[in-house]
């Protein structure tokens, strides 16, 4: 199989062929067709989260299963699945008892197991979750990070009907953030800092983008605030800013990875009671529910499709924060 492996930390990841895996008891052998990259690739990339190497990145593969394990209950052969970030936990733990296999101090995810950027990636079958019809293997893949990721978000914000969300950030989170909260029937808010974004974020469907000066908060106050607010951003003065944006009782979800600390005013925190929520992708329905509503067409990630041998080029082009929105490696 052919394979994008990265060897060194901020090397160029090499083309290789490797041999084909096959797979163990509760595992499944995929056909790669589709590959998102994502921002968490860079921090592999550069170190900032170290992962064991040489490692074939990419937690957002969606294929066909071709072969499956002894003792796999359910997948078949010629399914179409993509792949979570935790495929299994050890079974054992509290948390694996309460079936959130997420926070098991022994998950298996990509990083043990290898990546979607090959042809072939062995799975463990309690990882994979079918891909509905009417939705592409291209449009499917950022749904198992990205999508997965910001329908958590909206729930951990537990959203009310009637209830505005102002999304932070318009990028590979935020555009899918925007139709989402849209999606469920929320009036929705786009905030950014890029004039050049306004378009964009009202044909995603935002009912109102407020491009923000110096102060975030301030300026979504103005507009009358937000009962939720979806953080999709890196910046922390952003996210401290938006937090006083936040109606009384709101929710703030912040599910990027900041570049540093979000400061709380304390007579602010404490007088409007405003909750500031971390949050990553949660219980599996979540997924499911992000790749619902993709293939009802009323998400449609915004993707640029390359091959693989042009990944390395892809990785610049995340990193310089020029893909919109997703970028896809198809095979
Ligand atoms: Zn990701
Ligand atoms: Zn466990």
């Amino acid at each position: 199989m052919r394979a994008a492996v990265m060897t060194e930390v901020k090397k160029p990841w090499t083309l290789k062929t490797l041999p084909d895996p096959r797979p163990q008891p509760g595992q499944v052998l995929i056909r790669i067709r589709a590959s998102g990259m994502c921002g968490t690739d860079l921090h592999a990339h550069h170190g900032v989260m170290p992962v064991p190497l040489p490692l074939v990145l990419g937690h957002e593969p969606v294929g066909e299963i071709v072969e499956v394990g002894a003792g796999v209950n359910g997948l078949r052969a010629g399914d179409r699945v993509g792949v979570s970030w935790t495929q299994k936990g050890d079974g054992r733990c509290r948390f694996c008892q309460e079936q959130r296999d997420s926070y098991c101090p022994e998950a298996q995810t990509w990083v043990q197991m290898g990546g979607g950027n090959s042809e072939l990636m062995l799975a463990w079958a309690t990882g994979c979750t079918l891909v509905p019809q009417g939705l592409s293997d291209e449009a499917a893949a950022p749904i198992f990070c990205a999508g997965y990721t910001v329908v958590s978000g909206l729930r951990n914000a537990e959203p009310k009907p009637g209830e505005r969300v102002a999304v932070l950030g318009i990028g590979g989170l935020g555009h899918l953030a925007v139709q989402y909260a849209k999606a469920l029937g929320l009036e929705v808010f786009a905030l950014t800092g890029s004039a050049a974004k306004k378009d964009e974020a009202r044909r995603l469907g935002a009912d109102q983008v407020i491009v923000a000066g110096d102060d975030l908060g301030r300026a979504l106050l103005d507009a009358g605030g937000a009962d939720v607010i979806l953080g999709t951003t890196n910046s922390a003065v952003h996210a401290t800013q938006a937090l006083r944006g936040l109606r009384p009782e709101g929710r703030m979800v912040n599910m990027g990875l900041v570049d540093g600390a979000i400061q709380v005013d304390p007579m602010h925190f404490l007088g409007t009671q405003v909750r500031l929520v971390g949050s990553r992708q949660n219980h599996r329905r979540d997924l499911v529910e992000a790749l619902a509503l993709a293939a009802s067409g009323k998400v449609k990630p915004a993707i640029e499709v390359y091959p693989l041998d042009r990944i390395n080029e892809v990785r610049d082009r995340l990193e310089a924060g020029k893909v919109r929105y997703r970028a896809v490696i198809k095979h």
